[in-house]
């Protein structure tokens, strides 16, 4: 289980390494999310990239880490930080990320703690390791070079939400480029990644083998069918993830339909807070900040009651899965003239899924039927296929190395790159070296 004995129950080979880097991943091969992989040289420079939890019920956790003095965090989303706390409890290793990352990591981690408490799902970490967490950040400016043991190390945006980076490394033989969580296309509140030369690209799979739909397109479809909502009479209730997609819907809506009356609800708020400090990881901060203003933040149980008459309500969580959005739904779910529009992939399991599958969802513990309208769109963060193939191709590497992928998707990227450079899908738990 996920209680570590630190140092007895790590399965990390610790021999020298002879040349080249060598990968060892704890989790995020061969699965989406629940990330973390040390890397490691003959310098005898070791680090870790992420260490993150899936937050599936129960959640699914990597496997424990070595001792490593530094880790780089890539972005703030709970697959990828969750486990964090646990590194510094154990071991004291330093934090490494972005400024707003940093800041974020609070919000998460404290979530974190709560649901794994109410739910009552174990954790490996506890409150003090929690709060020596936050104080190991060592955040780093884009584009700042940094020293880790004998490398050094930047930071790239790397679209996806504000915050999230790439991590260029240079060892002494080669250049390494780990993508994080990509997109490379511009979304509302952050620019697209740019491609970065290297030796061995590191790069996340989610959407191998799928295309995304045309986004401005698929945003107009989005507005249109919000409209049509509220043009009947009805609400429309916007699940989104606190962390990316829910700002994202603001700023779709407050710049294509501003005389709506938007309610936004839950972690997401706190989240925009943080973002709005950190405007320099922001696209278009002034616009960020008069859509701000624009919504409605809901703040205490009456102001929930109001929302009620909104014309859309944006909160979390984003599959439906807890948070206010199941509150809304059990009030809204009686009038046919509401309207329920997901914004993205709802994961096997989640109440997003059951209700598309089955028009019914786990109420307060109680499976519910939900008649209204339950539409889907494609608001995705991650780069399709298509544009994971010319950013892989734009950094040209020599070896690359795909994970954050189902073996599926990792399988349509290695068919469609394989001519031009060497493919690796690695395992959790075995030891990759490449030079
Ligand atoms: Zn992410």
């Amino acid at each position: 289980m996920v209680l570590y004995t630190p140092g007895r129950t790590s399965r990390y080979d610790p021999s020298p390494v002879e040349s080249g880097i060598r990968l060892h991943f704890l989790g995020g091969g061969q699965e989406v999310g629940n990330v973390g992989c040390v890397l490691e040289d003959k310098t005898g420079t070791r680090i870790l990239i992420d260490y993150g939890l899936a937050p599936t019920r129960p959640p699914k956790y990597p496997a424990e880490a070595p001792i490593v003095d530094n880790a780089i965090i890539t972005h703030s989303h709970i697959d990828h930080i969750g486990m964090a706390p646990w590194l510094v409890g154990s071991h004291g290793t330093t934090l490494h990320g972005s400024d707003l990352t940093a800041k974020l990591s609070s919000i998460m981690w404290a979530d974190t703690y709560k649901v794994s408490s109410i739910e009552g799902y174990p954790l490996a970490w506890d409150r003090r390791d929690m709060d020596a967490a936050l104080d190991a950040w060592q955040p780093h400016q884009m584009g700042e070079k940094f020293v880790l043991g004998s490398w050094e190390a930047s930071l790239h945006v790397a679209g996806h939400i504000p915050g999230a980076a790439m991590v260029e490394i240079d060892t002494p033989e080669m250049k390494i480029l780990w993508s994080g969580d990509l997109d490379t296309r511009i979304s509302p509140n952050v620019m697209g990644a740019k491609p970065v030369k290297c030796d061995v690209l590191c790069l996340e799979g989610t959407y191998g083998g799928r295309n995304h739909p045309n986004r401005p397109e698929e945003e107009k479809r989005f507005v249109e069918s919000i409209k049509q909502t509220v043009a009947r009479g009805g609400v429309a209730l916007v699940p989104a993830f606190a962390s990316g997609r829910g700002q994202d819907i603001l700023r779709i809506l407050h710049d294509s339909a501003p005389e709506l009356e938007v309610h936004y609800d839950g972690m997401g708020t706190r989240i925009t807070l943080d973002w709005l400090e950190h405007p320099h990881l922001i696209r278009n901060p002034d616009k960020l900040r008069k859509t701000w203003r624009w919504c409605r933040r809901v703040r205490s149980k009456s102001d929930r009651k109001k929302a009620l008459d909104a014309d859309v309500i944006v909160t979390t969580s984003g599959m439906l899965d807890g948070g206010p959005a199941i509150w809304y739904i059990n009030r809204l779910r009686h009038d046919p003239a509401n309207a329920i529009f997901l914004t993205g992939y709802q994961a096997e399991g989640s109440g997003g899924r059951r209700l598309l599958d089955e028009g019914r969802l786990p109420i307060w513990g109680n499976i519910t039927p939900v008649e209204l309208d339950v539409e889907q769109f494609s608001l995705s963060n991650h780069a399709g296929h298509d544009e994971l193939v010319e950013f892989a191709r734009g950094c040209s590497p020599r070896h690359l190395v795909i994970f954050h992928a189902d073996k599926e998707s990792a399988d349509a990227l290695a068919a469609e790159l394989g001519g031009e450079m060497t493919i690796h899908i690695p395992e959790n738990g075995t030891q990759i070296t490449l030079e």
